[in-house]
């Protein structure tokens, strides 16, 4: 163990920036970080002692030589402490505990209604985390941090729910300090689609620095990620685009109050609805989807128009953001190339052709698991941030 003196003079604010380095995973010796850094390579050295000592990182394999001993690497010690990604949705909750490379270790599901309230969805939550972390044989103390997306508006600066329409009982509940005083971690909280436009481009699109994630399920709502950072505007509700109006929804009443709202006509349950009054017997949108997969017609069509709604609304954000790729995820998504058609064929044709020229359109890799490993994601940034390597203390 370094003495904290010995650690505050050699100054683990440098290692911390020499640890962000060494996120990535890819194993570097003393003298590929050098260079990188343009550090000397005693300072080097010190630093990734300090790093060694915080056992964040390990020696790996060997490096490439130019004869003699072989030098040695480090990198990332992936497995040294794990992060919890949760999504809580309307009806159902997913926990999944992650390494610090963001690899799924382990995941537990439930159905458990939002609308039970905090005090019980995040009972289970803390319950559930503990299970886990138990059978994937791991210390409570190995947890670092818990990301958690809710399926509502969330102030991001308080991690609070605000006003959120299918939450009752959470309006304005400081979930971050609820988990901080059950777990003794801190935790981060943003809207559901915010967490799975970092998990997809995580996944998929890590190269992508302007990607816009929809998702068409119950509710309509985007993440927007551009520059390479994820934009939530000044109250946290940017890319809530399910109430902008669209031309065929003149009339409709939407559950927000208004009418014409895109939510009103191309959501799951207003798909299910506008079948319905055709004869169909579709309850809930595992039917629509079971009937678009059958080859039905109507289920094809209102499913294809769903698209044409949605790209009407996309065809502004694509003006306004310019993103280079739009992924749809939800529930809907599931009835597949229908949806994905119906939005290509109106934001190909409305846009302009520069801002189309390099855009893909295409469906969610990360699938059901976009919302957990997001979540994941906003632990992990938080937890190996700079500031928080650098307040660490090599006992700890
Ligand atoms: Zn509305």
């Amino acid at each position: 163990m370094v003495a904290p003196r010995k650690l505050n003079a050699l100054g683990v604010a440098g290692a911390s920036e020499l640890f962000q380095l060494l996120r990535d995973g890819r194993p570097r010796t003393r003298a590929e970080l050098a260079e990188i850094t343009g550090m000397a390579r005693s300072t080097i050295g010190l630093r990734l002692d300090t790093l060694l000592d915080l056992n964040l990182i390990g020696p790996i394999g060997e490096g490439v030589s130019s004869g003699g001993r072989p030098p040695s690497q480090f990198a990332l010690n992936q497995s040294a402490r794990v992060v919890v990604g949760a999504d809580l949705g309307a009806s159902h909750a997913t926990l999944a505990v992650t390494d610090l490379g963001g690899t799924i270790l382990g995941t537990l599901r439930t159905a458990m209604p939002i609308a039970d309230g905090p005090e019980r969805v995040l009972s289970w939550f803390a319950d559930a985390t503990r299970t886990l972390l138990a059978d994937l044989g791991r210390s409570p103390s190995d947890l670092l941090a818990v990301g958690m997306g809710l399926p509502g508006p969330v102030e991001h600066s308080t991690g609070r729910p605000v006003n959120p329409p299918i939450m009752p009982g959470w309006d304005g509940f400081d979930v971050p300090a609820w988990v901080r005083e059950t777990l003794g971690v801190p935790a981060l909280v943003d809207n559901d689609v915010n967490i799975m436009a970092i998990g997809e481009r995580t996944h998929a699109f890590p190269d992508t620095r302007d990607l816009l994630f929809v998702k068409v399920a119950t509710g309509i709502g985007s993440g927007i990620i551009s520059g390479g950072l994820l934009q939530r505007g000044a109250q946290g509700s940017a890319g809530d685009i399910g109430h902008v109006p669209i031309q065929r929804g003149a009339g409709v009443a939407c559950h927000c109050g208004n009418f014409g709202c895109l939510e009103a006509m191309a959501s799951g349950p207003a798909i299910a609805r506008q079948l319905r009054q055709t004869g169909a017997t579709t309850d809930s949108m595992r039917d629509v989807i079971d009937l678009v997969r059958a080859g039905d017609l109507n289920a094809i069509r209102a499913v294809r128009q769903a698209g044409r709604d949605i790209g009407e609304v996309l065809t502004m954000c694509v003006s306004m953001v310019n993103p280079s790729v739009i992924v749809l995820g939800g529930s809907v998504s599931a009835a597949g190339e229908q949806l994905l058609a119906g939005v290509r064929e109106v934001v190909y044709q409305r846009s302009t052709p520069l801002a189309t020229h390099h855009l893909s359109i295409v469906q969610s890799q990360a699938a059901e698991n976009a919302a957990v490993l997001g979540a994941s994601m906003l632990a992990l940034d938080f937890a190996l941030s700079p500031e928080a390597i650098g307040s660490m203390n090599a006992s700890a």
